[in-house]
């Protein structure tokens, strides 16, 4: 059985003795806290941890790493918190645990396949130190080789989890060894049988190409050797997933895909790569379009190499990779390279943040790569790869929802849906009861408290980061002012309409359309809330919707027949024909005209008389009570006499009218024209005038003018 002082032994191949001495201390705690547990094989529990930090050896980890292995079930498995291994260990190690747990808490279970990217991100965004990914890695790893003692069914689920999840995260991160058996054993756990027939069946085919792949393998290593090239060929195999996936989507037979021969060859430096390409091109002849120059351009999880196939002898088709050893410890360790090169030396960068040591891997790419000459970019796009900027909480369904750094509760709300944000009261993270304005964190469950009359607070704004909810809570609040405007707005105007005794629920709705319109508002709302907050005066509003509902404005066309009545008190949109001076009681028209409104003359007015049934025309008809006054001009014939002014002006007076201008002229030494220009009440009243004027002494003909 593999032991600690096994382990020991291991790490004094690049760690120093203080150092192995805490992973060790770390070991005895831990096989202390998880006393008495048992693995589901049988064999005590820590054994599994110690089988963790040994993948983690493998990998050259730092002691922290390891330590953080050995411990990494104890927050979750024993009683043990965190502060209690901060005392212990430091801070480092348990926020190291303290990761890795929290990641255990989430699970997968089986969400769509959609989500499963979101996953990913979410478990990188909640290791901001890279370091508790790969901790989690190894111990996936050393699960998923012990799978063997569980129900079948719950073997398939974590294999999906993990192929959905952690083999891609391995993969994202360049950590092929740990990928590619992560990928196998799920596999193997998903379809048993399938996973058996490729592995019989390439165990066959090797045995049948094991003489054709030796001779290959030594006429490369020669042809380098020849040209003094210092290179290492290596034969290569594909790993079984690989060949089940080019088999089902590629519906490429088994023969076909295990036809092709793959070579590794790794070198010193980039300069030889380009050259053993060189020779390996004169060897054997290319397969135009396979070429592939992953040195001058990386792929995004930071791996070079130079891929061709060649056409080998009797035409077989030859894989070959050409890549340095730092390129090949990239290549199978990906990030974890980096300590993997750092062994050895005394200064860790270990309290470096996840975001510094991130840097330096990037930086480590850059100097591999600093004979391709390219590019900022790929640096960029590793970095926003590896680190997502963004957090991601979870729905009480499980939905996985993605929110920028900073995000608030609220902003989660309106995330959801606008209404859940708009109604939004209150909030439980995690089940506890929270603010609204509490930042959240990767990995936090959400559940928000809504009430259907609740509605968004104005000091919302002060803390929401997302878009979405700022405009979002500025339209609520706007519309609710709206809202109140209008509902102000109408109060007013009732009680202003109040005075005319009606409402604006009597009013008729094409009295209120045309005030609208009149008003040049969008509509009635847009008017009320115009009253509401005070643009406009509730009485003129009003009063003008009143006129109308009396009719006092411009009929449309098709109501021309129904007379309009006018009441002689319309002043600002109505005025009287100086021509024929209209009385109360006249036959009248109206004619509209631009800019002086309507304007009222006599039916039989001489400028009116033949155009009457123009558009622009419309008969008319007075109200019942006018009591104001009116001009008219008369002519009288009278008999020239000294005093005559004085009489007409006593007459007209003692008749209750007014004269507003007189002028005399002589026809003759006898008779006079008197033209008279009255205030009148009306027809009847200037009827019973000019019956007073005919009794006077020597009349003759009295003639209204005007027509
Ligand atoms: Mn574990």
């Amino acid at each position: 059985m593999f032991t600690i002082d096994d382990l020991a032994d291991r790490l004094g191949g690049y760690l120093p003795p203080d150092e192995i001495q805490q992973v060790k201390r770390a070991f005895y705690y831990a096989e202390q806290a998880h006393d008495g547990q048992r693995r589901r094989s049988g064999e005590p529990y820590v054994t599994h941890p110690l089988a963790v930090a040994n993948i983690l050896a493998n990998m050259h980890m730092d002691h922290q790493s390891l330590m953080a292995a050995m411990l990494h079930d104890v927050i979750e498995d024993t009683g043990v918190d965190k502060p209690a291994l901060e005392t212990q260990f430091g801070k480092p190690v348990a926020e190291l645990v303290d990761g890795v747990s929290k990641l255990t808490q989430i699970t997968f279970e089986d969400k769509a396949v959609a989500q499963a990217e979101n996953f990913q991100k979410m478990v990188l965004a909640m290791s901001r130190d890279i370091r508790v990914i790969i901790v989690k890695l190894a111990d996936r790893l050393h699960n998923m080789r012990t799978l063997g003692a569980l129900r079948p069914d719950k073997k398939r689920r974590i294999a999906r989890e993990t192929l959905e999840i952690y083999a891609r995260i391995a993969g994202r991160l360049g950590i092929n060894t740990i990928r590619v058996e992560l990928e196998d054993l799920s596999f193997q756990a998903i379809y048993p049988m399938r996973a058996e027939r490729i592995k019989r069946a390439v165990a066959s085919a090797r045995g049948n190409r094991r003489s054709a792949m030796r001779e290959i393998q030594s006429t490369l290593q020669q042809s380098l050797d020849d040209e003094a090239l210092n290179g290492t060929v290596m034969g290569r195999q594909k790993h079984l997933l690989s060949i089940y996936r080019k088999m089902r989507d590629q519906r490429k037979p088994f023969a076909e895909i295990m036809d092709v021969f793959g070579f590794r060859i790794v070198t010193e430096d980039v300069a030889s790569c380009y050259r053993i390409l060189g020779v390996v091109h004169n060897l054997y002849k290319p397969v135009p379009g396979r070429f592939k120059d992953y040195i001058a351009i990386p792929k995004a999880n930071g791996y070079q190499s130079l891929h061709t196939t060649l056409f080998g002898p009797r035409g077989m088709p030859i894989e070959v990779q050409i890549r340095t050893r730092e390129m090949e410890a990239m290549a199978n360790n990906g990030i974890a390279a980096h300590w993997l090169y750092k062994a050895g030396q005394t200064a860790h960068p270990i309290a470096e943040g996840s975001r510094a040591r991130a840097r330096a891997w990037v930086k480590g790419l850059l100097e591999m790569q600093r004979h391709a000459g390219d590019s900022l970019e790929f640096i960029e796009h590793v970095k926003n790869d590896l680190f997502p900027d963004d957090i991601y909480v979870f729905t009480p369904k499980g939905d996985i929802m993605e929110l920028p750094q900073g995000a608030t509760v609220i902003d989660f709300a309106y995330s959801v849906h606008t209404d859940i944000g708009n109604n939004c009261i209150a909030c439980r993270i995690d089940r506890q009861l929270a603010p609204l304005s509490t930042r959240l964190e990767s990995g936090q469950t959400l559940e928000i408290i809504t009430a259907p009359a609740a509605r968004p607070n104005v000091a919302w704004l002060n803390f929401v980061t997302t878009a979405k909810a700022r405009s979002a809570i500025r339209h609520a609040l706007k519309h609710q002012q709206q809202a109140e405007a209008i509902q102000l707005g109408r109060r007013l105007l009732n009680k202003a309409l109040a005075v005319f005794d009606t409402s604006l629920e009597e009013l008729d709705a094409s009295v209120v359309k045309r005030a609208v319109k009149e008003l040049d508002v969008s509509g009635q709302d847009a008017l009320l809330e115009s009253i509401g907050l005070g643009t406009r005066v509730a009485h003129a509003v009003a009063r003008r919707m009143v006129d109308l509902a009396d009719g006092a404005t411009t009929p449309t066309p098709s109501d021309t027949r129904q007379p309009v009545v006018i009441s002689g008190s319309e002043s600002m949109v109505t005025s009287f024909a100086r021509c024929c001076h209209p009385l109360p009681g006249d036959a009248v028209v109206g004619h509209l005209s631009a800019g002086k409104g309507l304007v009222v003359h006599r039916a039989e007015c001489n400028n009116v008389a033949d155009k009457t049934d123009s558009e622009k025309f419309f008969a008319l008809k007075w109200a019942e009570d006018i009591d104001i006054d009116f001009p008219v001009a008369l002519r009288i014939e009278i008999e020239s006499r000294r005093g005559l002014v004085a009489e007409l002006a006593g007459l007209v007076t003692d008749a209750d009218a007014n004269i507003e201008r007189i002028g005399i002229e002589e026809r003759d030494a006898r008779l006079a024209t008197v033209n008279l220009t009255l205030a009148v009440k009306g027809r009847v009243h200037l009827a019973r005038i000019i019956k007073r004027l005919r009794n006077l002494p020597n009349v003759g003909r009295i003639t209204r003018l005007g027509q």
